[in-house]
């Protein structure tokens, strides 16, 4: 399984299907971003 967590408070944003655990890192609506950026 893998978890999407916000680079900026860290906090999980939600979790996703994957043969292997991984994390991708991306920004949370609480955040103040206006769009969301994954990056591996
Ligand atoms: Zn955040």
């Amino acid at each position: 399984m893998g978890t999407i967590v916000c680079q900026d408070c860290n906090s999980t944003i939600s979790h996703f299907e994957d043969e292997k655990v991984s994390t991708l890192y991306g920004r949370c609506l609480n955040c103040e971003c206006e769009k969301t950026e994954i990056k591996r």
